[in-house]
């Protein structure tokens, strides 16, 4: 069985985002970049699955410009067979993203497709629900454990006040939540051979795929600046100012 990851590349999660000075979106401009932390995790499953003998192939598919290479290299570095690009200027959101996989996973034909719970740049949260909806397959999302048995895949997936465990009828759509695995670290002569191997590119307008954005940003704001905090000189004046300025019973 074939696994197709797809794997977003966004503003590196320990960047603090600046907003550009119109206020129309972050500015991203010399910022470090980086493969989606959650992404990161759908490969280290796909690669665990392949270890134990669950799958026979993992490919990635990223969707953007040139640029997202570095994130396929990191990939193929990690241990992933394959690395598709499939390459576009067109900002693509989560419908477009999930109709180019729709179409990835046609000419592939995989069985399980492992995606992130959400990118963290959009935190849009979508883009496998929709593929699950476009192809009308099950999905498991926010999956803490995975694991295959026989023609059913089963999730754990957390949920308020506890975990929920799915069996998914393969083919199957899994997204993938932190708590799943701990991605393995990438050695630097694993990096130096991916630089080697290929990376397969496609220019995306070859699938005829409507990719017009469906949301207008309108305005990006930073969230209010915190007050700033006071110190009390004992338990006793806590206790008062608590009393008088916040109604609390005590
Ligand atoms: P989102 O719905 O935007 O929060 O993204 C959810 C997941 O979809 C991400 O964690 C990725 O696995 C996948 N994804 C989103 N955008 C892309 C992209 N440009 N290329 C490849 N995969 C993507």
């Amino acid at each position: 069985m074939k696994i197709l990851v797809a794997v977003k590349r966004v503003v590196d999660y320990n960047i603090k985002v600046r907003i550009k000075a119109d206020g129309s979106d972050v500015d991203i401009a010399g910022v470090k970049m980086g493969i989606n932390p959650f992404d990161e995790n759908a490969i280290e499953e796909a690669l665990r699955l392949k270890e134990k003998g669950n799958a026979s192939e993992v490919v990635v598919v990223s969707i953007g410009s040139a640029a997202n290479q570095d994130v396929l290299r990191h990939t193929l570095a990690m241990g992933a067979d394959r690395a598709i690009l499939l390459e576009t200027d067109v900002n693509v959101q989560p419908l477009g993203v999930a109709k180019l996989l729709k179409a990835m996973i046609e000419r592939e034909q995989t069985k399980l497709i492992m995606l992130g719970k959400q990118a963290i740049d959009d935190d849009a949260g979508q883009a496998g629900q929709m593929l699950a909806a476009l192809l009308d397959y099950p999905q498991g999302t926010f999956a803490s454990t995975v694991q295959i048995e026989g023609d059913e895949i089963v999730v754990t997936r957390e949920v308020d006040g506890g975990t929920e465990t799915l069996a998914l009828t393969l083919p199957a759509i899994i997204t993938a939540d932190l708590r799943l695995n701990e991605p393995r670290f990438v050695k630097l002569p694993n990096l130096m051979m991916a630089r080697k191997k290929p990376i397969e590119t496609i220019n995306a307008s070859e699938f005829g795929i409507d990719l017009k954005p469906r949301l207008n940003l309108l305005k990006v704001s930073e969230p209010p600046a915190r007050k700033a905090g006071i110190k009390v000189g004992s338990v006793e004046e806590l206790i008062n100012k608590l009393r008088a300025h916040e109604g609390i019973q005590l």
